[in-house]
């Protein structure tokens, strides 16, 4: 019993809200804030590290 299951949080970079996770994320997975709505992308699993996703949306062409 050597792992502990600590509750693992991270702060929005968009509000400050406090975003907690119910397990250990993976990197590059996309969150969203509960707070804000903002999607947030994992950047860093060690410390946990969150960015601003980018938008996923493309222009197709004008
Ligand atoms: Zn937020």
């Amino acid at each position: 019993m050597s792992q502990i299951a600590t509750p693992t949080t991270e702060t929005c970079p968009e509000c400050g809200a406090t975003i907690t996770f119910a397990r250990a994320p993976r990197r590059h997975e996309i969150v969203r804030c509960p707070d804000c709505g903002a999607e947030l992308e994992v950047t860093g699993v060690s410390p946990i590290t969150l960015a601003l996703a980018p938008e996923v949306e493309e222009d197709w062409g004008e």
